[in-house]
């Protein structure tokens, strides 16, 4: 049977205009009115190495966003990158879904594709960063999963060795298939869309998936969006930095030396 892998993004605001989002302090929303958005950094690193082991092995690669409609820009830009098809999960039910009713909306997406072998997700996102998503996945599908991934080593289509970062050195794990992975950016380097690739892109199928592909899965409409979420955000607090500015004057040299035993009072040296 030919390989399948599944990669899951997420559509995130780009870390380069984080200054234009606020946070709704009632719902403890993100608002990203106005920002730019993107495919979350890592999910690229996650694609990169699905098309890698696609250009070894051969097979299909899929990807799915569960997002609001303009989340079918990722999908674009991913099948622009090389990915075989796409799909989107959209619907108004999803609205508010916690990482746990993502997962479970995901997980049905990914059966609506059919049988998978591998599905590699980034670590974490840009914006909320839980790095939940990837093992709730993996317990939805009923496979095994592993975190923290920086190499991927696939001899065959029946098992993977990974390389999983741990503090002060990483583990070897070998996994058999299927599994869900989440994977680190030291993983690869992502390759761009090419302007041949943006043309093929245009013409690769994208699925437009609502509720009613979660319950031909047997999720039931109230274990979706707000309902079927068993955290809330009851507080956001914004931290707040205070800086203290000392002016140094004189010549280099004294200047130098006041900062140093600045430095040394302070303890920082
Ligand atoms: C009570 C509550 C309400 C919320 N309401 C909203 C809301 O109304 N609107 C909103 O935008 N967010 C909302 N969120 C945030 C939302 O839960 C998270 O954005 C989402 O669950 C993903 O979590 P994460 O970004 O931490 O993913 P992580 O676990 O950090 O992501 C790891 C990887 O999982 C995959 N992944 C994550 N999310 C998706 C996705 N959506 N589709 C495909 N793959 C994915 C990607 O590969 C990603 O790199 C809410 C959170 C809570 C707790």
């Amino acid at each position: 049977m030919q390989l399948h892998i599944v990669v899951a993004v997420k559509q995130v605001p780009d870390p380069d205009h984080f200054d234009g989002l606020s946070v709704d302090r009632r719902t403890g929303s993100i608002s990203r009115a106005g920002v730019p958005l993107i495919i979350n950094p890592l999910d690229r690193h996650a694609l990169e190495e699905a098309l890698r082991i696609k250009e070894r092995l051969g097979g299909t690669v899929s990807v799915i966003t569960m997002g609001p409609p303009l989340a079918r820009r990722i999908i674009e830009d991913a099948l622009a990158m090389g990915a075989d098809r796409g799909a989107i999960l959209c619907d108004p039910s999803f609205a508010g879904s916690d990482t746990l009713a993502t997962a479970r909306i995901v997980s049905a997406g990914i059966r609506n594709f059919g049988e998978f072998d591998l599905v590699i997700c980034g670590n974490e996102t840009v914006d909320s960063s839980t790095g939940q998503v990837p093992p709730q996945l993996a317990e939805f599908l009923n496979v095994v999963h592993v975190t923290h991934v920086r190499r991927i080593d696939m001899p065959g289509t029946e098992r993977i060795i990974v390389e999983r970062v741990v503090e002060g050195g990483y583990l070897t794990v070998e996994v058999k298939l299927p599994a869900v992975i989440s994977v680190l950016k030291t993983i690869n380097t992502f390759r761009l869309p090419s302007v041949a690739g943006i043309v093929e892109a245009a013409g690769k199928e994208i699925r437009e998936l609502d509720a009613s592909a979660c319950r031909m899965f047997g999720v039931g409409d109230h274990e979706l969006g707000l309902e079927g979420s068993p955290t809330r955000v009851l507080e956001v607090v914004e931290s707040t930095m205070k800086r203290n500015a000392l002016m140094m004057t004189g010549e280099p040299e004294d200047v130098a030396k006041q900062l140093v035993v600045k430095l040394r009072e302070l303890q920082v040296i």
